[in-house]
């Protein structure tokens, strides 16, 4: 028997690559790892996550979950409630290595978490739940990492469990995620047996020394009994990889035996090219595993330059763009996160190429407005350590921006991209909120915005007619922990109302609408006329708001006003008041008249226009409909099943496994508000409920009056 206590890391297998620019700062690029944990609500990515950190010794305890001590999870709303609600950011060494990690939520509230994580990041590791395997969420989160073509690894955790089985979790991600799990490691025993890991590749057990909580590893021979087992597995990896790697098919085709760094290189080989996805086990809250998953992040997942080229447009004409991803080529950055901070906004940036400097300007690709880099943070939780510069492939949080939020990219000037900004979903939920006294309004507004600010998915507006202040988001618990933090954070008391649908429209068929401004304000004529088109359009995702003007029409520097007073009257929704999506604009014409035409007379025209067009085109509601996973003991599955038909729903499947009965469907959101008690009482506390926003369908007649503001 030997003891390990961290072994070299030239053991990890970079492959040959030729970097760019300064070879130190290339070489310390092939050791950086940016990278997320992603998973269903209580897989256990927090937990591995702390003793991540405790073995890389940033932390001399480790923080846990249950106990409100973990250090990711630091706002108290997360440790209240023993849930990740913001994606912390931390960085810290090991072994040779940095890992920039972001562990991210799992409830689909704080999606727009997990989103622009996976939009910045260069690999992940799914954990998945020994016992229950792939789950409604963790699916989701992989999905939005095929969307980024992040290459990923995969932790089975709780493999301490009663009712653990490391196989049946795999054979869950193959049948339910199509990736092609591979083991690299497989159990030795399991349940309260459970004791330790088999490598595959160095056929070796591992066994995680309890007096140093894990931080030693006890190395030992395969034991006899298991040989067999092993041999097989190992075969099996053995072929996976050989697959997606030349060198290691000509070897087994010859039947010569490749040596573990043939193995890993392949391996290495196929994750990145993302055929497979490399499986290992363990128990994270027992200290058991979690060493070999940091290893395999190493060995598997990528480093930022090993895609050479970041893509991106020009700004000014939409022409494609490619920057090398080494630290001497052009700057190219992108925000994907803000928060409010009374000493200025923290804002999370991504370089992606060249450098940033801290005090240096830069220019925004999207406003073409120059703003300052004051201060460059390294991020570790809720703490930061000062930076002078950040380069390609590094993740560090800027202070002192005055006009750059999630999103925007960064770039030189004269040397503008625009990257692509990760994707956000539509908001589900509305509820109205007001301050206690009237004394609290302007400060209640101020704290929206900035929430706002910090959260693509949170939105709030003032009613046109009422007043009424009504903020929106993603699902309950996010406009609760939303209100929780105006009281503490921001030290507004707020009074909330019931939570609601988020209503969309779309419209019915093509409209026009021309609207001519001309008014006396100040004394001064101002005058615009512009004619624009809205049409449907099922297929996208976000609104398209677009014109056909030409220089001779309106000079370019109304073109914006123009399309800003289009896309507010789209936002504030006509007479209903509802958003409008899966909606084309098209401004087809405008007229401008020199030292009369104004910023606010083609902003106000372009508003109108909307509005008659809408009301030509007419407008149908939707509502938000949600994909919705059920999970109860058999015995319940009658009682919870009518009823849940009772709520416009339509059940898609139900499967039964290891005596649970699995419900998926669809259900319009309105019918569920609250369901997760019911289903409680239905089933003795025992059901379980995930859902997310699927789609938006038409609101039938009848229903649309019940649920109105
Ligand atoms: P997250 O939501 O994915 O961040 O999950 P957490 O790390 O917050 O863990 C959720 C719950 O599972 C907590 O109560 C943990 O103590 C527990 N847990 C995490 N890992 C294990 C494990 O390996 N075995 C067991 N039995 N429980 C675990
Ligand atoms: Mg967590």
């Amino acid at each position: 028997m030997r003891v390990l206590q961290g072994h070299a890391s030239a053991e990890c297998s970079t492959p040959n690559r030729t970097p760019g620019g300064d070879p130190e700062m290339a070489a310390a690029k092939q050791n950086l790892r940016n990278l997320g944990i992603i998973a269903h609500i209580d897989a256990g990515k927090t937990t591995l996550t702390e003793r991540m950190l405790f073995y890389s010794q940033k932390e001399y305890r480790i923080g846990e979950v249950d106990a409100g001590t973990a250090t990711m999870d630091w706002m108290p709303e997360e440790q209240r409630r023993g849930i990740t609600i913001t994606a912390a950011a931390t960085s810290f060494l090991w072994e040779g290595f940095q890992f920039n990690l972001i562990d991210t939520p799992g409830h689909v509230d704080f999606t727009a978490e997990v989103e622009r994580a996976l939009r910045v990041l260069d690999g992940a590791v799914g954990v998945f739940c020994g016992t229950a395997g792939v789950q409604a969420q963790s699916e989701t989160v992989w999905r939005q990492a095929d969307r980024y073509e992040v290459p990923r690894i995969a932790f089975v955790n709780k493999l301490d469990r009663v009712g653990a089985d490391f196989f049946r979790a795999i054979d869950s991600i193959r049948s339910r995620l199509d990736a092609n799990p591979i083991p690299i490691q497989v159990p030795l025993g399991s349940e309260k047996e459970f004791d330790g890991m088999i490598d595959l590749i160095d056929r070796r057990v591992l066994r995680f020394d309890e007096k140093s909580l894990g931080a030693e590893i006890v190395v030992s021979e395969v034991p006899a009994e298991h040989a067999e087992m092993v041999e097989e597995w190992r075969e099996k990896m053995i072929e996976a990889a050989a697959e997606c790697d030349d060198f290691l098919l000509e070897k087994y085709i010859l039947g010569e035996p490749p040596s573990p760094e043939d193995i890993k290189a392949a391996l290495r080989r196929g994750t990145l090219a993302r055929r497979l996805v490399p499986v290992l086990g363990g128990a994270a809250l027992r200290n058991k595993g979690v060493q070999p998953v940091m290893r395999a992040v190493c060995d598997y997942l990528p480093a930022p330059d090993e895609i050479p080229f970041v893509k991106g447009v020009a700004p000014q004409t939409g022409e494609a763009v490619e920057r090398k991803t080494v630290a001497d080529a052009p700057l190219s950055a992108l925000a994907f996160k803000t928060v409010a901070d009374p000493h200025g906004d923290l804002v999370y940036v991504r370089v992606y190429s060249g450098r940033m400097d801290s005090g240096q300007q830069v220019v925004n690709s999207r406003t073409q407005k120059r703003d300052r880099a004051q201060k460059i943070y390294v991020m570790h939780a809720n703490h930061r350590e000062h930076a002078e510069s950040a380069s390609a492939g590094e993740i560090v949080a800027v202070v002192g921006f005055t006009d750059t939020s999630t999103g925007d990219s960064l770039a030189l000037p004269g040397a503008p991209i625009l990257l692509e900004p990760p994707a956000f979903p539509q908001t589900v939920v509305s509820m109205a909120i007001e301050p206690v006294t009237i004394a609290d309004r302007d400060k209640l507004l101020e704290s929206l915005e900035k929430l706002a600010r910090e959260d693509p998915t949170f939105r709030w507006r003032s009613d046109k007619d009422t007043g009424q202040l009504i903020a929106s988001g993603m699902g309950e618990l996010h406009l609760e922990v939303l209100t929780e933090r105006l009281l503490r954070e921001f030290r507004v008391d707020a009074v909330v109302g019931t939570p609601r649908v988020a209503y969309r429209q779309t419209v019915r068929s093509e409209g026009r609408g021309r609207a001519v401004f001309q008014r006396q304000v100040g004394g001064q004529v101002h005058f615009a006329a512009v004619e624009l088109k809205i049409s449907p359009d099922p297929e996208a995702a976000h609104p398209k708001i677009e014109h056909h003007l030409r220089e001779g029409d309106v000079p370019p520097e109304f073109h914006p006003s123009i399309l800003d007073g289009a896309r507010g009257a789209l936002e504030a929704g006509g007479v209903l008041a509802f958003p409008i999506i899966h909606v084309r604009v098209v401004v087809e014409s405008a007229e401008f008249r020199p030292g009369e035409s104004s910023v606010m007379a083609f902003t106000s025209a372009a508003s109108e226009a909307f509005d008659k067009a809408l009301e030509v085109a007419g407008a149908t509601v939707l509502e938000p409909v949600m994909a919705v996973e059920i999970e109860v003991p058999d015995e319940y599955y009658g009682a919870v099943s009518s009823e849940f038909n009772q709520r416009r729903a339509v059940i898609r499947e139900v499967h039964l496994e290891h005596g649970m009965r699995i419900i998926r469907g669809t259900v319009p959101l309105a019918e569920v508000f609250g369901y997760s008690s019911t289903l409680r009482s239905l089933s003795q506390g025992r059901g379980m409920l995930s859902m997310e926003p699927e789609t938006y369908a038409p609101v039938p007649e009848g229903v649309a009056e019940r649920f109105r503001f």
